[in-house]
């Protein structure tokens, strides 16, 4: 059986295709700079061993769609026959509010529902939506399942997400925490389990996922019991350029005391702030080298970044009485051992520790960090958020 994954932005399509008997990607592709003056695909074909790189007018996602497909289909690299080879699509959907708490088939009303929580989530809905009619298009005998981002968070408790403002604005308003990549830390969650050897169920995890954005989440007995980001992304860890947790009277104190509006605050906040603003980068690896250079402001920006996960690492802990494993992901979870001992540094009175050697290893695959005293299970685990909504598209058209 053969699943085709779509994660559509606002200017670009991300597409994994995969063979669900063993896994295999078939192919994979980002194509970027939709509606510009020149767009870029990059498509990666399991029969090739050179990837296709095209730049042209892409003017719409379903334009964009058609050139992928083209590839796909393609005499010489394709790896399917015809679009109805593809068994499925899944679909990345960002926010589905409290109506969507598991992956569902897609549907006229799905679709509606998806539509009604574009106030929630401005700009990705509607990109997700478009890849969606895209799909429906060229697919169309194709069964498509949404997979939110949102969905796994839907088991926290309401003390946990709900905000100490008047109630009437979680019920008019539906101002509450959803929390995002929810795929990432129930797919890092289930391995860490393998690794461990134990069913989800029993365990009590704190996952990190700590790419461009970045986020923590509490699991007890394997479900989400809270996690850092809120009503919307800017909340909780520093991220690459969001500032995550902040005095919300800093708004009205930038408007009032600077030129700055309201929506030049929100892109302050979400755009220009995190490790950008702190560094003028908002990527780690560079960060990490101005601070060996000796930067100042790198080395107050990595200190900061780690501060807040080991903030929320003692928080969660304490949410979940018992710790079984802290688990760390994405690019920078993954990648920087170093940010992996600042955020744990000093924990042993809390039973964690880190080994200097193991966490120095530079292996791909998912394996235990801690020290041999820890009482907490360490680990790094490659996340695989294609590959989960593959899964779980899979398990949908399955019944
Ligand atoms: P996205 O959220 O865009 O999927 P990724 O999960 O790819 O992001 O993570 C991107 C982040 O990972 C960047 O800050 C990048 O610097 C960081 N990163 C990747 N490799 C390394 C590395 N070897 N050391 C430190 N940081 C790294």
């Amino acid at each position: 059986m053969k699943i085709f994954v779509i994660n559509t932005g606002s200017s670009s399509i991300k597409y994994q295709l995969f063979q669900m008997a063993d896994s295999q990607v078939l192919a994979s592709g980002l194509l970027e700079r939709i509606g510009e003056s020149t767009s870029k695909l990059k498509h990666q074909s399991a029969r090739s061993p050179e990837a296709v790189v095209r730049e042209k007018v892409v003017p719409d996602h379903e334009q964009g769609l058609r050139e992928i497909v083209d590839l796909l289909t393609d005499p010489t690299i394709g790896v399917i026959r015809d679009t109805s080879d593809v068994a499925a699509i899944g679909h990345r959907v960002v926010h589905g509010g409290e109506a969507f708490k598991r992956p569902t088939r897609i549907d006229q009303k799905v679709i509606q529902a998806i539509e009604e929580h574009i106030p929630l989530a401005p700009l990705h809905n509607p990109a997700n939506l478009t890849g969606i009619r895209a799909a429906l298009k060229y697919f169309p005998s194709a069964p498509q399942v949404a997979i939110f981002d949102t969905a796994f968070h839907q088991t926290i408790p309401r003390h946990a997400y709900h905000y100490a403002i008047p109630d009437e604005y979680y019920r008019k308003l539906k101002i509450r925490r959803y929390g995002f990549h929810g795929t990432s830390h129930f797919y890092v969650a289930k391995k860490a389990a393998e690794l461990l050897g134990k069913p989800l169920q029993q365990l009590n995890l704190i996952t990190i996922h700590l790419g461009n954005g970045c986020s923590m989440a509490a699991i007890q007995n394997g479900k989400s019991v809270d996690t850092s980001m809120g009503m919307t992304p800017l909340e909780g860890l520093i991220m690459g350029t969001r500032c995550g947790d902040i005095d919300p009277a800093i708004h009205f104190y930038l408007v009032d005391h600077s030129t700055l509006q309201f929506r030049d605050v929100d892109k302050l906040l979400n755009k220009e702030s995190g490790l950008k603003g702190l560094t003028g980068t908002n990527d780690l690896r560079d960060v990490m080298q101005m601070r060996e250079a000796g930067n100042g402001n790198a080395e107050l920006a990595v200190r900061m970044f780690a501060y807040r996960i080991k903030k929320y690492i003692g928080a969660y802990y304490a949410v979940l009485g018992r710790l079984d494993g802290i688990v760390f992901t994405a690019g920078i979870g993954e990648n920087s051992p170093e940010m992996r001992r600042l955020s744990t540094a000093g924990l042993e009175a809390l039973g964690i520790e880190v080994s200097d050697e193991r966490n120095a290893e530079t292996v791909k695959s998912a394996r235990f960090i801690q020290g041999g005293n820890s009482r907490v299970a360490v680990m790094v685990v490659p996340t695989n958020e294609e590959l989960e909504i593959a899964l779980q598209t899979q398990e949908v058209i399955e019944g």
